[in-house]
């Protein structure tokens, strides 16, 4: 594992945010998670191009290019000397005396590289289940930014419901999941939430969305209700360290047959073939 900050590698046990950090006081900014294959950050131009819409979002200014960054990310994951393995990029507004308003002052980036966090292989084997949520976060999720206060409660209340992921609800519709997004499967055909600012645009999403389309499966992006996920035949959901994983009871009530469903499963399979291909 190694750490990285404002240009230089450090230990990950190094003390090195100073207090006035806004990241630390405000979470004011953003960041993203990709994950390493075999030394290969998977999508990485996709994670960083979605990088580059959060930090526009919240008026960032970012001090490096797409490419610098992907020059920074291949460098840490080197000295790591991992081969399966998370990164964490993390980019704020910089170090000020606390303020609201914008300092003048350069952007902090700081990077962690672990290795890769497994799923216990039961899991991926038999499902895990989910609750449903209010989805109580702002209304623009589709930055990716530090503040996830709503998503932790959100996970932190699944985890002690004995469940793996909450599925979040607004106005009626799930938008995703409290770190994924959710899709559903219904007599064959695939339903996942339209991109809006009310969820983030994930890259798994982008992936599955593009195997969907090879496999000549049916995708409809069309926003589905807590009944359509009760009734549906499948439901599982997608992020950087979950990939694909199939969600076989909501609220204590079985989806389908309560079993990862083959659509879930043949996902999977294509997910990890575009893996080695990349
Ligand atoms: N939605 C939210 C709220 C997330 O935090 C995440 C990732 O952690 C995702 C969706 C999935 O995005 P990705 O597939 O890019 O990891």
């Amino acid at each position: 594992s190694i750490g990285y900050v404002n240009g230089r590698f450090v230990d990950l046990n190094e003390p090195v945010i100073p207090i006035d950090e806004r990241g630390h006081q405000f979470g004011d900014g953003v960041y993203e998670v990709i994950r390493v294959y075999n030394k290969k950050p998977f999508m990485l131009r996709e994670h960083l191009e979605r990088l580059q819409t959060s930090a526009e979002a919240i008026k960032l200014k970012l001090d490096q290019t797409l490419e610098q960054y992907e020059q920074l990310i291949k460098e840490a994951i080197e000295k790591s000397a991992l081969t399966d393995c998370d990164v964490y990029l993390q980019i704020t507004r910089g170090v000020a005396v606390r303020n609201h308003l914008f300092p003048d002052v350069s952007v902090s980036t700081t990077m962690t590289v672990r290795p890769a966090k497994q799923l216990p292989h039961h899991l991926r084997e038999n499902g895990v289940s989910a609750i449903f949520h209010d989805d109580e976060r702002w209304a623009n999720c589709y930055i990716k930014s530090l503040n996830l206060l709503p998503n932790i409660l959100a996970k932190q209340t699944a985890h002690e419901k004995g469940s793996y992921e909450a599925i979040l609800v607004r106005d009626e519709y799930v938008t995703e999941g409290s770190s994924s997004n959710v899709f559903i499967v219904k007599n064959g055909t695939i339903y996942t939430t339209p991109l809006s600012k009310h969820i983030l645009s994930g890259i798994t999403r982008m992936a599955v969305k593009s195997i969907i389309e090879t496999e000549g499966l049916t995708l409809v992006e069309e926003k589905f209700t807590k009944e359509d996920v009760l009734e549906s035949d499948e439901v599982f959901i997608t992020s950087t360290t979950s990939e694909i994983l199939p969600i076989v009871t909501v609220d204590g009530q079985k989806i389908g047959t309560g079993k990862p469903g083959e659509i879930a499963t043949t996902l999977y399979q294509k997910f990890q073939e575009k893996i080695a291909n990349e």
